[in-house]
């Protein structure tokens, strides 16, 4: 097992087979082709929101499908599940031997195939159809970075739309879909207008390039279009997300370190791998920046986590000594081994030099820990979230660094700004819904300290015993940290003069007092 190898299996996140398919319209413009991209349902659990191609894992069954011209048994397995997922998130029929079936017949194929009367394999063989390999062209394998706990290693086929096919939006995963000119959608990435995965961007600038006789030999350029996870990932224009490897808390493997930027400087948020292998890799991609021009202007960090500030001195001593480290002053304080030069109050504006103008202002947003910072950008309707929220995992309110009243408070500040179209948070992806995830986060959190009071009103007395009652969906393992979580609302009800502790330090109703 090669070093990667181990390290993936032993975080417990090998990549699941996938396939995806990036679908041109029928006699599309050569110069200007045409894609079929959907935007992915705002309830699914990876990446809703997101802009994207039609894809998906690949059942066991789809190995069954006998592929025409197809080099081998993998190719063949990833061309039928590209193929499946096509007919049911759009339902296009890319086969051979179906060119006489109505729009009505497809419909009831795909019936017999979600209803599961009927499998994939055998859907194909009881109507006579077949899979060419030649109406699928490779055009890459693109493994999702390790830092989510969700990872599929994807196929993407170049796929033309058969010919009086019309792609439309069958259930409920995708919420809009679209014929669009590769370089208008591209145009709409570039405006901070979507948000998307780098081999959905690289498809469309590949794709902008024009149909070519080079244009397969163009998407597999990049190593990432041949299973090399990607390290600089641009869900949106100037805003780098460059996971790091960090000893954080699971399902998080990793720690998102921010390199936002223009054509002359240089943010970077939170470099916390203490890792050398890591804090080289991230050294690596500045020099690159800087080598084209660009400054560091300053290192900040959100809070203080060991995960979030573990490669601040590495990378300090890289860059030569003299970029300056800011972070809030409660951060400052309790930091020992780290030396902050600048602090950052709540409602300070840091203005980049070059282009495009960038300006972020601070919000101090303590819960999680007291000296807690999130960075809003207004003009793009971005916001940093640090460990507030993050894309994988939960956060946790561990007393007395972490307070759940001035948590909640901070939830409620960053759902009152406007125009919010994307959260980049500490561990994990980008947040494309927003508003909805602090909705879930809010929820999630006063559900918890309801059945908490329950659990005292109902007699339990220590986090111990509420952990028992309440936590019910977490594993025992993890018991210690939802005891933390339950002391942090207890707290919060004990400001709010629902429960009161006794002399022995025992929690109990304050009506019944
Ligand atoms: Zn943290």
């Amino acid at each position: 097992m090669s070093h990667k190898k181990a390290q993936e299996a032993q975080a417990g996140v090998v990549p699941k087979d996938a396939a995806a398919v990036i679908l041109l319209r029928q006699n599309t413009d050569p110069q200007k082709p045409e894609v079929y991209w959907v935007k992915r349902s705002e309830k699914l659990a990876f990446l809703g929101g997101y802009h994207a191609f039609p894809g998906g894992q690949i059942d066991a069954t789809d190995a069954e499908v006998d592929v025409r011209n197809s080099p081998d048994a993998i190719t063949s397995a990833m061309i039928s599940g590209a193929a499946r997922e096509l007919f049911e998130e759009l339902g296009v029929l890319a086969v051979r031997g179906g060119e006489t079936l109505t729009k009505g017949q497809r419909a009831s194929l795909l019936d017999d195939l979600e209803s599961g009367r009927m499998s994939w394999p055998a859907l194909l063989q009881h109507y006579e159809l077949f899979l060419d390999a030649n109406d699928f062209t490779y055009v890459g394998r693109w493994v999702t970075p390790p830092f989510n706990a969700r990872r599929f290693d994807t196929w993407f086929f170049l796929v033309n739309c058969p010919a009086k096919q019309e792609p439309y939006l069958t259930a409920g995963e995708l919420e809009d879909g679209e014929w669009i000119t590769a370089q208008e959608a591209y145009e709409h990435w570039r405006r901070d207008q979507v948000v998307a995965v780098p081999p959905t961007l690289h498809a469309l600038r590949t794709l902008a390039g024009g149909v070519t006789q080079d244009l397969v030999a163009r998407f597999l350029s990049l190593s990432n279009a041949q299973g090399e996870p990607t390290r600089r990932i641009t869900f949106r224009p100037n805003y780098i997300c460059f996971p790091v490897r960090t000893p954080t808390r699971p399902p998080a493997t990793h720690t998102c370190c921010y390199l936002i930027h223009t054509s002359q400087e240089i943010l970077v948020i939170d470099p916390g791998s203490p890792y050398e292998d890591e804090q080289q890799t991230l050294a690596e991609c500045l020099d690159e920046m800087i080598a084209n021009g660009r400054r560091v202007r300053e290192i900040i960090i959100t809070h203080l986590h060991p995960d979030h500030i573990g490669g601040v001195n590495a990378l300090k001593a890289h860059l030569g000594g003299d970029v300056p480290l800011a972070a809030h002053a409660h951060t400052a304080e309790a930091l020992t081994d780290v030396h902050v030069d600048q602090l950052i109050e709540d409602g300070d504006v840091i203005t980049l030099e070059g282009e495009p103008p960038i300006r972020l202002t601070a919000l101090h947003t303590p819960g999680h820990a007291r000296g807690h910072l999130c960075f809003h950008d207004a003009d793009r309707g971005a916001l940093l979230t640090g460990d507030n929220i993050v894309g994988v995992g939960s956060v946790l309110i561990d007393p007395p660094e972490g307070n759940m009243r001035d948590y909640l408070k901070s939830l409620e500040r960053m759902r009152s700004l406007p125009n919010l179209s994307v959260l980049f948070g500490g561990h994990g992806p980008a947040v494309a819904t927003p508003y909805q995830k602090i909705d879930e986060y809010i929820s999630h959190r006063l559900e918890r300290e309801q059945n908490i009071l329950e659990a005292v009103r109902n007699g339990a007395t220590d986090p111990r015993q509420i952990v028992a009652k309440v936590y019910t969906d977490v594993s025992p393992k993890a018991y210690s940290m939802a005891e933390r979580a339950v002391l942090a609302h207890l707290e919060k009800l004990r400001d709010d003069g629902a429960v009161i502790t006794d002399d022995h330090g025992l929690w109990l109703p304050a009506d019944r007092a």
